[in-house]
This record gives structure tokens, C-alpha cells and sequence, in this order.
């Protein structure tokens, strides 16, 4: 398959969670998925929601302007390449408030170095110094929240709002001091 599959939860996710009402729209996420949707990505709603208000939900997104490739059910694509329908959903991607990532140590050094990566980048690109401590004092949070977005395979240009960043990783704490993020012997003095 040349396309991606994003799983996307609806209450709590695309929306507020409000059920079995619908509560605000979650404009970054919608931003998110139609961007994917507009580069050949596929979605799939993957939601509890049945009958009724299932219907509300789906009529819901496409106000908000996302038509799903499929509603609780596996894409064609993949019954065919499964030779079955998986009870599972099969997706690239799984977008829900209830996730839970379990990161390996190594798992979270790899991710680390992908957020150094990035900060180091950034840094550049400002005509900064990486050893700049006093250039970097102002910025150091939305430097730091952009890495580890980066670093948690989130996709977003800037990073600068405190809410979206909970939302993306609801298990820091406010802004990601670097010693949260890290293994134990990293000294985050070697950003900055
Ligand atoms: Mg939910």
C-alpha cells in the first residue's frame, strides 16, 4: 500500500468529549487529518459510537470537512492484504485520548536523539549557537516542546500553545523540562 492509515477516535478526540452529544471541534487534530487525507493518507473512524449518533458523528465531520475512507471497518486495501477482516482495526496510526505509549529505554533514547536533531536544527535556522545559553533563555520552551513534538513523531510546525502540547502528550507535566524526557544518565545541559 502507497498510502497510510490513520485511526481516529471521535469523542474525546475530533471532539470534546460530550457524549453522546458532540462537544467542540478539535481544530488542530481536523487540521492534522486533512492535510494527511490531501497527501494520499486514508482514515478511518474508529469510534464506540453506533446507530444514531454514529450518524451524528460522521455527518458531524464532514461539516468539519473530513469524509472518512471507512467507518469502523478495515479499508478493502487491507482485507485483501490480510486475507481476512481482522476483528482489529489495521492502521498506521491510532489517534485516541484513551492511548497509552509504553517507551522502551531504548525506545526513548531513539526519540531523543530525533528531538536533539531537531532542536540542533532550529538552532541554525536562528543563527544560534547550540552552546548560545543566553540567546536560547527566552525561547526555551517552545524550542524544547517543538524537539520533543519532533522527537514524538508529531507533526506541527510551531509548537508555542501550552494546551495543544498537553493534549499531545498528556503525561508531561505543563512545559517538558528536559530532564522528564530523558534517560537517567542524560544531562540536559548538553542542549544548551
Ligand atoms: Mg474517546
Amino acid at each position: 500500500m502507497d498510502f497510510k492509515i490513520i485511526a481516529v477516535d471521535f469523542d474525546g478526540t475530533l471532539c470534546e468529549n460530550k457524549w453522546p452529544e458532540i462537544g467542540e471541534p478539535n481544530k488542530e487534530l481536523i487540521a492534522y487529518l486533512k492535510e494527511r487525507q490531501a497527501a494520499g493518507d486514508k482514515l478511518v473512524l474508529w469510534t464506540c459510537r453506533v446507530g444514531e449518533i454514529l450518524k451524528n458523528a460522521v455527518a458531524w465531520s464532514a461539516e468539519q470537512g473530513i469524509t472518512f475512507d471507512a467507518v469502523n471497518e478495515n479499508l478493502p486495501e487491507v482485507l485483501e492484504w490480510m486475507g481476512g477482516d481482522t476483528r482489529k482495526i489495521f492502521a498506521n496510526e491510532y489517534i485516541d485520548d484513551r492511548n497509552f505509549t509504553f517507551l522502551s529505554k531504548a525506545d526513548h533514547a531513539e526519540l531523543l536523539g530525533r528531538m536533539v536533531d531537531v532542536v540542533e536544527d532550529w538552532l541554525e535556522k536562528k543563527g544560534m549557537a547550540t552552546n548560545d545559553e543566553a540567546a536560547i533563555k527566552d525561547d526555551d520552551y517552545n524550542y524544547l516542546a517543538e524537539g520533543f513534538a519532533a522527537g514524538m513523531g508529531i507533526s506541527c510546525d510551531r509548537m508555542e500553545d501550552d494546551e495543544l502540547l498537553d493534549k499531545l502528550c498528556p503525561n508531561l507535566d505543563g512545559p517538558v523540562p528536559v530532564s522528564m524526557t530523558l534517560p537517567g544518565d542524560f544531562d540536559g545541559d548538553e542542549l544548551v
